[in-house]
């Protein structure tokens, strides 16, 4: 990446408004660290190597990008393309993040990894990296969240992760990560806390952002290959907002490439069930950094609903504020049904059996396509695969698995 792709954010840590370090004076020295290494890291052609050679040869990249002919046919608008992070190992995106943050706590020789996860996509990704790295990991989880998610808790422990429930609060991830923040100050000289989206504190997001941009990367040097030319439109599902930001960032300063977040719209934004934090929110502050939130009047964090586990998250990353106060990138939002319609429609014509956060994306990019000419083109980020959502879908469209 050039230096001017990484002018953002500044060295406090903001994004125009948005970002910074919100967090106790004792962790102040150990986010420092933190980002001394990362620059470090970065900056070294070894670790580089080291990252996109385990991506090749562990995770299955580069992912195809996938021209969905089928799916654009049946719409009968623009050309929409598929790029397939649901083809990467574990399902996700995740990977790609766990991995080159597995790679910096072992280049700073912590020995020790905890992270918090909520639906436990985030977890998997983080035990599976400490298993092939030969890291101790923890993983911190709401009660409530470990009854409903008890195979992606199995899968955890098969890859010898301690899952460690949180019984406090609402039992949820934002207790888990208050669990974790706890561990890792208590035990700050040999833990490493591996974050899963771009939010918290400076330098997680930035951080995140750069190890995801191998999506945006591909996708650039793939559509130029085969189109000769940068794709109109990129879409994608914003719930901390990672996927969205790796495949965005790479083309910020392509003026002609729209931007478009999709966020989860639950049950209707009227009624106030759903996780449309850059929608709907408002500016405050939330596990370490400013950004657009679910608050009340009195600054208190509303419960969010969405159909997709992954983007239940009351907050977002600061760059997706920011991109949202200059104007770079719009964010819609999709209700729980209509990203039911997109999951269909992708089962349908194409075979691919999409997670239900990418499902909000298709959603929208299909309605988008449906009113553009064919020669215009559509990235649609397929952040994950369906599996884990089986259940989910079968009693919403109430079919017996
Ligand atoms: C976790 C997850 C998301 C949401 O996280 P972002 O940080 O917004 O990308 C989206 N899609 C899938 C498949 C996920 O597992």
């Amino acid at each position: 990446m050039t230096a001017k792709d990484r002018q953002l954010p500044d060295s406090r840590g903001y994004f125009g408004q948005f970002g910074g370090k919100f967090v106790p004076e004792t962790l102040m020295s150990a986010l420092y660290e933190l980002e001394q290494a990362y620059l470090d890291a970065h900056a070294d052609p070894g670790f580089q190597q080291q990252y996109h050679q385990l991506c090749r040869e562990y995770s299955g990249r580069p992912t195809p990008l996938y021209p969905a002919q089928q799916l654009s046919a049946k719409i009968g608008g623009a050309t929409i393309l598929l790029k397939r992070e649901d083809l990467a190992h574990t399902g996700a995106h995740k990977i790609n993040n766990a991995l080159g943050q597995g790679l910096l706590a072992k280049r700073m020789g912590k020995t020790r990894i905890i992270a918090e996860t909520g639906a436990g996509q985030h977890g998997v990704a983080v035990a599976t990296v400490c298993a092939m790295l030969s890291l101790n990991c923890i993983i911190y989880m709401g009660d409530e969240d470990i009854q409903r998610q008890s195979s992606n808790v199995f899968r955890m422990k098969l890859l010898r992760a301690e899952v460690r429930p949180v019984s406090s609060g609402s039992r949820t991830l934002k207790d888990a990560i208050n669990e974790t923040i706890r561990d890792w100050v208590t035990n700050i000289h040999n833990t490493y806390y591996l974050l899963g989206s771009v939010v918290g504190p400076h330098p997680y997001p930035m951080i995140v952002r750069d190890f995801q941009s191998i999506i945006g990367q591909e996708t650039k040097e793939q559509v130029m290959t085969m189109y000769h030319r940068l794709p109109d439109y990129l879409v994608a599902c914003v719930g901390g907002g990672s996927n969205a930001m790796g495949l965005f960032h790479p083309f910020f300063h392509e003026k002609g490439v729209k931007f478009i977040g999709v966020e989860a719209g639950g049950q209707g934004l009227e009624t106030g069930h759903h996780a449309a934090s850059l929608v709907a929110g408002r500016t405050g502050v939330l596990h370490g950094t400013k950004s657009q939130l679910l608050q009340d009047k009195s600054g208190q964090i509303l419960v969010t609903h969405s159909i997709a586990p992954g983007l239940d998250y009351p907050g977002v990353g600061p760059e997706h504020s920011y991109y949202k106060d200059i104007g770079r990138a719009t964010y819609v939002a999709v209700t729980d049904a209509q990203a039911l319609e997109g999951f269909r429609l992708l089962c349908d014509t194409e075979g691919i059996i999409p997670a239900l956060e990418p499902a909000h994306a298709i959603y929208y990019a299909a309605k988008l396509a449906a009113d553009l000419p064919q020669n215009q083109l559509i990235v649609i980020n397929l952040s994950g695969r369906g599996d884990k959502d089986l259940d989910i879908v079968a009693k919403a469209i109430g079919m017996d698995l």
